[in-house]
């Protein structure tokens, strides 16, 4: 393992590199379930090998303003934060659904039980990151502490078994088996401000006229985003919807063009 002001760029170069290319992939129609793959390994590689990129530690870092491992300076810190938001704004949550080692190591462990998310289970998940989100900068700002850290994130892709390696994130990783991305979707206080930029995000996966309204991608949904009129604030650009859906063309990921979003039939 190598951990380094150098490897932490390595992480952030290859970030800023597959963002583009994953989004260019959406836009063509031509994600699969094998790129997507190659992506989340790659990542997850890098998460153990550099631990990178690692944002949750480094907003973490922005709200004590001291380096809790990676060591970035500060500017640049707040300087990564800034441009993942508006990369999200602009292509929607391609960091968290492919690029954060977090992120992935829950995604290649989702073992599904095909149980999706329910409207009121989506809600509910919402109010607990905010709780979270609350705490985090409640900690960090008022009392210098690292929440982040107990949850042993860092032990666990630097493979210390020796401290607090079989902690929260750990069991963590245990319930991403059956229950989607916990870490992402109730704790996570980066990808909470990435949700909100993801909200309003000009590329996203929208249903066009093709859509026959069969509801198969609403079933395979793991956040319970899928539906026409739903933000995508908490899609994590899985492609279930996209794989399941029976019409060619009904799922794009693009941008709104005027008439050819569909809302869902009464
Ligand atoms: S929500 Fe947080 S932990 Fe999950 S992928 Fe996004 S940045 Fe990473
Ligand atoms: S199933 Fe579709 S809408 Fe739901 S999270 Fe995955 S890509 Fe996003």
């Amino acid at each position: 393992m190598v951990v380094s002001g150098s490897s932490q760029i390595i992480g952030l170069i290859y970030t800023l590199i597959a963002l583009p290319v994953i989004a260019y992939v959406w836009y063509n129609d031509k994600m699969t379930r094998a790129i997507a793959y190659l992506f989340l390994f790659i990542t997850v590689f890098l998460g153990f090998c550099i631990f990178s990129p690692m944002v949750p530690h480094q907003f973490q870092q922005a709200v004590i303003g001291d380096g809790p491992g990676p060591g970035t300076p500060l500017p640049m810190v707040i300087g990564l934060i800034v441009v993942f938001m508006v990369l999200t704004f602009v292509a929607g949550r391609i960091f968290c659904g492919q690029l954060c080692p977090i992120g992935a190591v829950q995604e290649l462990i989702y073992a599904g039980p095909k149980r999706t998310t329910s409207a009121a289970e989506k809600k509910i998940a919402m109010m607990i990151r905010v709780i979270f989100f609350i705490a985090f900068l409640a900690a960090g700002l008022l009392f210098s502490v690292a929440l982040l850290r107990v949850f042993g994130i860092k032990e666990f892709f630097y493979l210390d078994f020796s401290s607090t390696f079989f902690t929260v994130f750990v069991i963590l990783i245990a319930i991403s088996l059956f229950f989607y991305r916990p870490f992402c979707r109730l704790v996570c206080p980066f990808g909470t401000l990435l949700s909100l930029a993801a909200a309003q995000s000009l590329f996203k996966i929208r249903r066009t006229d093709a859509c026959i309204h069969c509801g198969r991608c609403e079933e395979v949904c793991p956040t319970a985003e899928a539906g026409a009129d739903d933000a995508k604030m908490e899609c994590y650009l899985c492609g279930r919807c996209t794989r399941v859906c029976p019409e060619e063309g009904a799922l794009k990921y693009s941008r709104a063009i005027e008439g050819t979003a569909k809302k869902d039939q009464p």
